[in-house]
């Protein structure tokens, strides 16, 4: 495993990290929850991610039951939640200091710990001033409850907003940022969050890799039984798996899937290889079902040496995607 600092903290995360997004709950039980946190961390993962949302609240109870299965130091392992849909009632949800106060709690009780280690605002909040969210986390931090707080989907500007707030007040700035990144969704991370890096030091935790299994591979001849596009709960990720741009996807996907074969590595490897090669990618954020996907994605670390200059300019000769030049302020 490497090892990469979350931006210019001093924490460092595993390159690969293992989120439950999907799949506890509901293709996960708990005795494969301890099988895959055990496959990852004995592989030298040091980071799970989980969110309130995940499985209404059950994704964090069968994450806090594997931890206490599986005993691991407090101290040896990094662990997330995220603040934004708790609930329908209107205190339930969003990012206001109750709200941003009752979840953490409630989170720090189903994940059964005394404190998170990333703790990340799961969208902005256009009816919540960024100051009284910025204030929660400060708060939090300094009852020992958080120890990094980030965003996840935030723009650049709210990022820089809450940053500029916390300077000015002498609060805690947010650290990192939870954006998609993949092969297919490039813009966020490689350009508009460009200057943020050196700016604000700001770290990235990024989700789907596989764009949510496409880059795997598995949709080129339909859609598996026992796969997350045929969940109905997901039918949303279906529909843009069946429309022109899902189609084209799963067409890039196959063709990434040739050049990877060349390198005797999976379509899954080279992309979540892919992702590694960006040095302001803090860690990448895997998922799986079984145990059998888990090691195969791990298994990304080993094909890096492969993907040289002129493997990377086939990659974006296929996706032919490379966002414009860096967004400036
Ligand atoms: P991926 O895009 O990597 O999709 C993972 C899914 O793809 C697996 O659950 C599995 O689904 C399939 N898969 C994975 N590896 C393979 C393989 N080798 N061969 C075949 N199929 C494979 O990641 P996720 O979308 O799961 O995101 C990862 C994490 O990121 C989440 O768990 C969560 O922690 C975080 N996240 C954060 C978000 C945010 O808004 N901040 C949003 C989304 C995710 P199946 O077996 O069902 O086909």
């Amino acid at each position: 495993m490497d090892y990469r600092r979350l931006g210019s903290s001093g924490l460092k995360l595993s390159a690969l990290s293992f989120g439950s997004w999907v799949t506890f709950k509901n293709q996960v039980d708990d005795a494969a929850a301890v099988e895959l946190m055990k496959l990852a961390y004995d592989a030298g993962v040091n980071f799970f991610d989980n969110a309130e949302v995940y499985a209404d609240g059950d994704s964090e109870r069968i994450m806090g039951r594997a931890l206490k299965t599986l005993g691991w130091g407090r101290d040896t392992y990094t662990l997330s939640s995220k603040v934004f849909w708790g609930g329908k009632l209107p205190t339930q949800r969003g990012l206001s200091r109750k709200h941003v106060r009752d979840a953490c709690d409630a989170a720090l009780r189903r994940l059964q710990v005394d404190y998170l280690d990333l703790y990340f605002c799961h969208r902005p909040d256009l009816d919540t001033p960024i100051e009284e969210t910025v204030r929660a986390m400060h708060e939090l931090v300094l009852a020992g409850k958080v120890l990094y707080w980030g965003t996840s989907e935030w723009s650049a500007d709210q990022i820089a907003q809450a940053h500029g707030i916390a300077r000015a007040g002498g609060l805690t700035p947010p650290t990192m940022e939870q954006p998609q990144y993949n092969l297919f969704v490039r813009e966020k991370v490689e350009r508009e969050f460009a200057q943020l890096y050196s700016t604000l030091g700001l770290g990235t935790t990024i989700w789907s890799p596989l764009a949510s299994g496409i880059l795997s591979g598995k949709y080129e001849h339909g859609v598996p039984k026992d796969s997350r596009m045929a969940l109905p709960e997901y039918r949303w990720l279906r529909d843009e798996l069946e429309n022109a741009e899902g189609r084209e996807r799963v067409r890039k996907a196959g063709e990434l899937g040739k050049l990877a074969r060349e390198l005797g590595a999976t379509t899954a490897q080279l992309a979540i290889g892919w992702c590694l090669l960006n040095p302001n990618v803090s860690t990448v954020i895997l998922g799986a079902t079984n145990a059998a996907q888990l090691r195969e994605n791990l298994g990304a670390l080993r094909i890096l040496p492969e993907l040289r200059q002129g493997v990377v300019e086939r990659i974006e000769s296929i996706v032919a995607n490379k966002p414009a030049a860096p967004q400036r302020y």
